[in-house]
């Protein structure tokens, strides 16, 4: 780097290097997942860019509408139609030089590899829904990642840290209430659940700021090894000004609370790799395999119960969009049938992992008795300062 930009970046950070414990190379080297560019997300993505935080991926399905430009700072009525995190990225390199943003057009459930996961030192979710809120808890726990979860609605708001398995996690927070309401939405059709995942929350860009903020905050202090919320969450209600915090307890029946186990990421390992092939790998190091655990749920067939008629899917149940559920045939809804799971006796010879659905970089899970091995897909890894759109 010529000297003329040295010096011009730090006169960029001169008032954060004002702060005795502020450590902005931290802070450059820093990798950074935000799940979700919505009205939370632009908050979390614009502190992000401000702060210079090194590396920061971000991912979102949707794209920019009329409705979101009330709420998004990152967006103008030109981004109209475009991917939310592709903008979402090119405002962020454009505010902070010192950003490489990096942008997944997906759906976290279906589509975000849990090498995304690893790879990131912290996690924010800027989500709207407990499904999502779910997998990112269990990949996080899966992975050993630390996560603020953010929620905001009109005037109120709340900040959570969950670093599982190690502190209670977002599951453990979860009331009988709330499990009632996710097993009712996942035992709805596929059409039905859609439906009501496009049904908007009220919420304002003055709420999202406030919480925004604090998840940022609260990663920066995390990143600068300072007290942050681990297994806590922090409550703000802007009708009446009280804000506090609240510690969680750990679920004895939690399941996010195992060991994490080793990770290797094999270069020869990819979207192309056949399942047999990571089945004896895992065999090699594990000394034996008894199944092998999908990081999300697949989908091998689609039956129509009208017709009779079956057809091979492989896709992740939460890609299934209205048309795909449809039945060719007949035009009635068809269910899906779902696995997140393979026995080791059950390989189909020739069947890869990009094959059966999973996403590039994803990661999955060799068992053997009580040891289980993570196998990331590192051929699919994104190469140092690439982009991937
Ligand atoms: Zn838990
Ligand atoms: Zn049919």
């Amino acid at each position: 780097m010529a000297e003329a930009a040295i010096s011009l970046s730090e006169d960029r950070y001169a008032r954060f290097a004002a702060i005795s414990w502020w450590r902005q190379d931290r802070l450059r080297s820093a990798r950074v997942l935000v799940i979700g560019a919505g009205a939370l997300g632009n908050e979390v993505l614009k502190n992000f860019a401000l702060l210079g935080v090194g590396d920061v991926v971000v991912a979102d399905l949707d794209r920019v509408e009329a409705s979101n430009l009330t709420r998004s700072v990152l967006f103008s009525a030109a981004d109209t139609g475009r991917p939310k995190a592709e903008v979402a990225a090119a405002r962020m390199r454009a505010m902070c030089p010192d950003t490489q943003a990096t942008a997944l057009v997906g759906n976290v459930l279906a589509d975000v590899g849990l090498g995304w996961f690893r790879r990131a030192d912290v996690v924010i979710g800027a989500l709207d829904n407990r499904e999502a809120r779910v997998f990112v808890n269990q990949a996080c726990a899966r992975l050993g990642r630390p996560w603020f979860d953010g929620g905001i609605e009109v005037l109120n708001g709340i900040v959570r840290g969950f670093h599982p398995p190690h502190t209670p996690c977002y599951e453990c927070t979860m009331t009988a209430a709330d499990w009632s309401v996710l097993n009712q939405r996942r035992s709805c059709s596929m059409l039905a659940r859609q439906a009501l995942a496009a049904r908007g929350t009220p919420t304002t860009p003055t709420t999202g700021s406030v919480i925004g903020a604090m998840q940022a905050q609260e990663a920066i202090k995390l990143l600068h090894g300072l007290e942050h919320l681990r297994g806590a969450g922090w409550i703000f209600e802007g009708l009446g000004h009280a804000s506090y915090r609240c510690e969680y307890q750990l679920l004895p029946d939690c399941p996010w609370h195992e060991p994490v186990p080793e990770v290797h990421a094999p270069a020869w390992c990819g979207h192309e790799t056949t399942l047999t092939a990571v089945a004896e790998y895992a065999r090699n190091v594990l000394g034996g395999l008894d199944a092998i655990d999908l990081p999300r749920e697949l989908v091998e067939t689609l039956t129509c119960a009208a017709c009779g008629r079956s057809d091979a899917c492989n896709r992740p149940l939460e890609a299934l969009d209205a048309a795909a559920v449809q039945c060719p045939g007949c035009g009635a809804e068809r269910a899906p049938r779902a696995y997140h799971s393979i026995a080791a006796g059950s390989i189909v010879p020739g069947r890869t992992l990009g094959g059966i659905g999973l996403p590039r970089f994803d990661i999955i899970f060799a068992r053997c008795g009580e040891r289980s091995l993570g196998i990331e897909m590192g051929a699919d890894a994104p190469a140092p300062g690439g982009q991937v759109a």
